[in-house]
C-alpha cells in the first residue's frame, strides 16, 4: 500500500503547459524523495512515446522503463490545475498525478483512480477542492466513492474461458491494458476478465484497471458469442506477447548510435525508414500541381470517373483515421472522419454533377466547386468556420489526385539544405530529390518496406515514414533533428542538443570512413569464402557510384524508375542508350537487369492501370507485361541490344507460377531473336511465397534465383509493406521467412545454380550475416551498405556465419532472432 500524505499534493497549480505540468509533479516527485531530478526528463520523453492521459481530465506521467534507476521508491504526487492544463489537443487535465513505480504497487493508485475516472463528479469536486485531504481520501480509498464495489459482471452462462498470467512488470497499467481492449473491441463477443474474485468488462478501460492485476498474477478471460474462441485466442496470445510492453524496449534498443534529446519543444514520433540524424530547418515540399482537362467528351465516363476518386478518396481517409487514432487517439483522428463527412455533403456532389452534366470534365467541375467553396467559407466572419476552408481544400485535392488526367511533378527547389517534409512522396518525388539539398525527410504516411524509404537509404538520407499527418502543419524554416534510427522528428532542439547531434553525426561518420576505405576488398571471410556484393540501383548515373561505393557489379537495375515521373513511356531506343551506359559505367562488371515491375505502390499515370483494392496483390510485375506484350517486348528488345555491349542477365520480377516464367522466356526469346543477340542468363525474383515452395521445379528453369525479401515478406507475413502500423513487424529476419529462403538456396543448390538476395535484407549487417551462412552466394543492397557490410563479412568466419543461420531458423519469432549476437 502506498502512503500518501497532503505532502504529496500541490493546489492550484497554473503550469503554463504540459511540460511545465511534468516539471511541477516531478519536483514534487523529488521533494517528497520518490526520484531523483534526472527522472523528470525520462518522464518529458515517455510523452514523446506514449500518451499518458487517462481520460475525463487525469493524467499519470511517469518515466521510461530504461531510467527506473532513477526512482528511489515508490510513490505518486498529485498536482491539482483548477484551469486544466492541455495535455494534447482537446485532452484538457486538472488532476496530474506524477507516479514513480519501482514495481506494481502504484497498480492500486491506478485503480482507485479508474474509480474517480469513472465519476465526472468527483473529478469536478477534486479539481476545485481546496482541501489537499479530500484528494488523499479519495486516492486512497477512503472517500466512498473510491473503493466503491463496481457492479459484478455474471458469466455463469458463458462457455469459454482461458487463464493466463499477465507478465507485464508493472501489471495491467493503462497502456497495456488498452491494448488489451483494443484487441478485445475486434470481436463481437462479450468479454469479461476476471480476477481476485472481481470481474471486469474486457472492453472497457476504466474497468480493466479497476480489477488492479498486478504482475505475475493470473487473470481468467471469459468470451460469450460466434467468436469466443477466436476471441480468447487473440487475448491470451496478446496477453503472453507482453501487450505491446515489448515493441517500445524493441524500439530503444534498435537505435544504433545511442543519441537521445535532452530538451525539445515537441517530438513527433514515425517508423524509422532510413538511418542517420538530421539536424537543419524543415520545409514542406507541396510543389505537385494538378492539371486537368477543362472539358470531357463522355458525361457518363466522368460520372464514372467521379464515384470511383470520392470512394477511393473516402478508403484513404478511413485508413489515415484508423492508423491515426491507433497512434495517437480519437481526438487527433476526428478530423478525418469530419473530411469524410465532406465527401457526402449532397449538395457539393449535385453541383459537380451538374457541371459534368454540362460538358465540363469530372476534376475541372470537381475543383471550380470546391475552390468556390472554399473562397465563401473563407471570407466567413466566424473563425471557426474559416478554418474549416482548410479542411475542404485538403478534401479536394485529395479526391483531384484521383481525377487527375495529368500529375506533374515540379522539382523539388531550396537554396539551402532542409528536413523535407511531405504528405508521402512517390518513388517519382523521391527519384527527383537532389539529396546535396535533402538533410533528411519525414513523411505523414508511407512505411517503411515502401519504394520511398528505399530510395531514401540508397541516398543515405535520414528519413522516417508515417508521422501522421501533424507534420504537415509545421512552419517552413522550424529547426529540427530528425533521428532515422529512433524514428523521431525532434522540433525546435535546445543548442546543446544541436552540439550533441552534430558530435554523434561525426562520430558515425568516422565509423563508416574507416569502412568506406575497405570498400574494394572482397568480402572474404575469415576462413576464406568469398560472398559477392553487389548495388541495387535505379538509374543511369547510379551504375559509376555502384562501382566507386564498392560494388562488384549490379545485382538488381530497377528499371522502372525509368518509366516514372513522364508522360509517356520511354522507347526502346532510350531504353537501349540507359542500359548500354550502365554497361560501360560497370566496365566489365555483371549487371543484372530486372524487367519492368509496375503496379503495388509504384503507379503510372500513363499505362491507364486500373484502380485495384489490393494492389500488391493484383496486376503487377510481370504479370501486367504479360498483358501488354508490347511494352514488355519493347523493354526485351532494347535488352538484348545493350547484351551486345558487356556481360547482363535478365530477371522477371513477381514471378508466381511455371507459366508465367514460360511465356516470360518464350517473349524474352522472341525478342532476343529480333535483334540477333546471343542468349544470356535468365533468373527469377523469388518474391512470391509459391515460387518458395516450389523452388525445385524453378530451379530447373532458370539461370540464377534472386530472393526478393521485400515483397516476399509481406507475402509471407501477409502484412502490406507500406501499412504505416504492419509494416513495422513486417520483418524480413521472421523465421518464416529465413526458413523458405533456406528452402531456396537448398533447391537451388541441388539444381547447380546460384541464390543471391537484393531485397533490404541484404544490407543489414545481421542480415547479410545470417544470409552468408544460408548459403546465399550474391548480396545486392542499396550504395550506402556496400562497404559497412562489406566489413561485417570479413570480421566472421563462414562457420560462425552457418552457426547463427541455423541458431536463426530455430528462433519463434524476429525478435529472437534480432536478440542474437554477431561474434
Ligand atoms: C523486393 O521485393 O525485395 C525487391 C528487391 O523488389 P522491390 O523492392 O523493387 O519490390
Ligand atoms: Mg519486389
Amino acid at each position: 500500500m502506498i502512503a500518501m500524505t497532503t505532502d504529496n499534493i500541490v493546489l492550484n497549480a497554473e503550469p503554463s503547459g504540459k511540460l511545465q505540468a511534468i516539471e511541477q509533479v516531478g519536483e514534487l516527485l523529488v521533494r517528497n524523495g520518490f526520484i531523483e531530478p534526472e527522472y523528470i526528463d525520462s518522464m518529458k520523453r515517455r510523452e514523446e512515446v506514449a500518451n499518458t492521459y487517462l481520460g475525463n481530465g487525469i493524467s499519470i506521467p511517469h518515466g521510461l522503463p530504461e531510467n527506473r534507476n532513477h526512482i528511489l521508491k515508490t510513490g505518486v504526487a498529485i498536482l491539482q490545475v483548477p484551469g486544466g492544463v492541455t495535455w494534447n489537443p482537446g485532452e484538457i487535465v486538472n488532476l496530474v498525478v506524477g507516479i514513480a513505480a519501482k514495481s506494481d504497487e502504484h497498480i492500486e493508485i491506478l485503480t482507485n483512480l479508474t474509480h474517480v475516472l469513472d465519476d465526472p463528479a468527483t473529478v469536478e469536486r477534486l479539481a476545485a477542492t481546496g482541501d489537499p485531504s479530500d484528494i488523499v481520501r479519495a486516492l486512497s480509498g477512503e472517500a466512498g466513492t473510491s473503493r466503491r464495489p463496481g457492479p459484478e459482471l455474471d458469466v455463469a452462462d458463458f462457455d469459454h474461458s482461458v487463464d493466463v498470467t499477465v507478465m507485464n512488470p508493472h501489471g495491467l497499467h493503462a497502456r497495456p491494458a488498452t491494448f488489451f481492449l483494443d484487441i478485445a473491441k475486434l470481436f463481437d463477443s462479450t468479454i469479461v476478465v476476471e480476477f481476485d474474485g472481481r470481474s471486469g468488462n474486457g472492453k472497457s478501460l476504466a474497468s480493466l484497471l479497476k480489477l488492479g492485476v498486478g504482475s505475475g498474477r493470473i487473470i481468467r478471460i471469459h468470451a460469450k458469442g460466434d467468436d469466443a474462441m477466436q476471441a480468447l485466442n487473440a487475448l491470451k496470445d496478446a496477453v503472453d506477447a507482453g501487450l505491446g510492453e515489448i515493441e517500445e524496449e524493441k524500439a530503444v534498443a534498435r537505435t544504433a548510435h545511442g543519441w537521445v534529446p535532452s530538451e525539445v519543444k515537441r517530438t513527433i514520433p514515425g517508423c524509422t525508414a532510413s538511418p542517420g540524424l538530421a539536424c537543419g530547418p524543415i520545409r514542406q515540399f507541396t510543389h505537385r500541381r494538378i492539371v486537368v482537362e477543362a472539358m470531357a467528351k463522355d458525361p457518363e465516363h466522368e460520372l464514372t470517373e467521379l464515384g470511383h476518386a470520392v470512394a477511393a478518396a473516402k478508403s484513404n481517409l478511413r485508413m489515415l483515421y484508423n492508423e491515426v487514432r491507433s497512434r495517437s487517439g480519437e481526438p487527433q483522428a476526428a478530423i478525418f472522419r469530419a473530411h469524410e463527412a465532406f465527401l457526402e455533403d449532397p449538395e457539393l456532389l449535385a453541383e459537380t454533377k451538374s457541371r459534368i452534366r454540362g460538358g465540363n470534365s469530372a476534376g475541372y467541375a470537381w475543383r471550380q466547386v470546391i475552390d468556390d467553396r472554399v473562397r465563401a467559407m473563407e471570407q466567413h466572419d466566424d473563425e471557426v468556420l474559416a478554418a474549416r476552408a482548410m479542411d475542404l481544400r485538403d478534401v479536394g485535392r485529395r479526391v483531384l489526385r484521383h481525377l487527375a488526367g495529368v500529375l506533374q511533378d515540379e522539382p523539388f527547389t531550396s537554396s539551402e539544405p532542409v528536413i523535407l517534409v511531405a504528405e508521402d512522396l512517390t518513388p517519382s518525388d523521391t527519384a527527383l530529390l537532389d539529396p546535396a539539398l535533402i538533410l533528411g525527410f519525414c513523411t505523414a504516411g508511407g512505411g517503411p518496406t515502401s519504394h520511398s524509404a528505399i530510395i531514401a537509404r540508397s541516398l543515405d538520407i535520414p528519413a522516417i515514414v508515417a508521422a501522421g499527418p501533424t507534420v504537415l502543419e509545421i512552419e517552413d524554416g522550424t529547426m529540427a533533428i530528425l533521428d532515422g534510427d529512433g524514428g523521431n522528428l525532434y522540433l525546435e532542439p535546445s543548442p546543446a542538443d544541436v552540439e550533441t547531434a552534430a558530435e554523434t553525426r561525426k562520430r558515425i561518420e568516422a565509423e563508416r570512413d574507416a569502412e568506406y576505405r575497405t570498400r574494394y576488398e572482397p568480402a572474404l571471410t575469415l576462413d576464406g569464402e568469398r560472398v559477392e556484393v553487389a548495388a541495387n540501383i535505379g538509374k543511369a548515373s547510379e551504375a559509376e557510384k555502384a562501382v566507386e561505393g564498392g560494388g562488384e557489379g549490379v545485382g538488381l537495375l530497377r528499371t522502372e524508375f525509368l518509366f516514372l515521373g513522364r508522360e509517356t513511356p520511354p522507347d526502346e531506343d532510350e531504353q537501349y542508350q540507359s542500359y548500354k551506359a550502365m554497361i560501360e559505367a560497370l566496365n566489365g562488371l555483371p549487371l543484372i537487369i530486372r524487367t519492368l515491375d509496375i503496379g503495388g505502390d509504384k503507379a503510372v499515370p500513363y499505362l491507364d492501370l486500373p484502380a485495384e483494392d489490393n494492389p500488391f496483390l493484383g496486376e503487377r510485375g510481370i504479370r501486367l507485361c504479360l498483358n501488354r506484350p508490347e511494352l514488355f517486348l519493347t523493354q526485351l528488345r532494347a535488352i538484348y541490344r545493350a547484351s551486345m555491349h558487356g556481360p547482363l542477365r535478365i530477371m522477371f520480377p513477381m514471378i508466381a507460377t511455371l507459366d508465367e516464367l514460360a511465356v516470360g522466356k518464350r517473349l524474352a526469346e522472341k525478342a532476343r531473336i529480333e535483334v540477333g543477340a546471343e542468349p544470356v542468363d535468365i533468373g527469377i525474383m523469388v518474391e512470391v511465397p509459391s515460387v518458395a515452395v516450389m523452388a525445385r521445379e524453378f530451379a530447373k528453369e532458370v539461370a540464377f534465383f534472386s530472393v526478393g525479401t521485400n515483397d516476399l515478406t509481406q507475402y509471407v507475413m501477409a502484412m502490406d509493406r507500406v501499412h504505416p502500423t504492419l509494416a513495422a513487424q513486417a520483418d524480413s529476419l521472421h523465421p518464416a521467412v529465413l526458413r523458405m529462403i533456406d528452402q531456396v538456396v537448398r533447391a537451388a543448390d541441388e539444381a547447380g545454380i546460384w541464390t543471391g538476395v537484393c531485397g533490404g535484407l541484404a544490407g543489414e549487417p545481421l542480415g547479410a550475416v545470417i544470409l552468408a551462412g544460408l548459403g546465399v552466394k550474391e548480396l545486392s543492397m542499396v550504395i550506402p551498405s556496400i562497404a559497412p557490410v562489406k566489413a561485417r563479412l570479413r570480421s566472421i568466419t563462414m562457420k560462425q556465419a552457418r552457426e547463427i543461420a541455423q541458431q536463426a531458423l530455430a528462433c519463434v519469432d524476429n525478435n529472437q532472432v534480432r536478440a542474437l549476437k554477431l561474434p
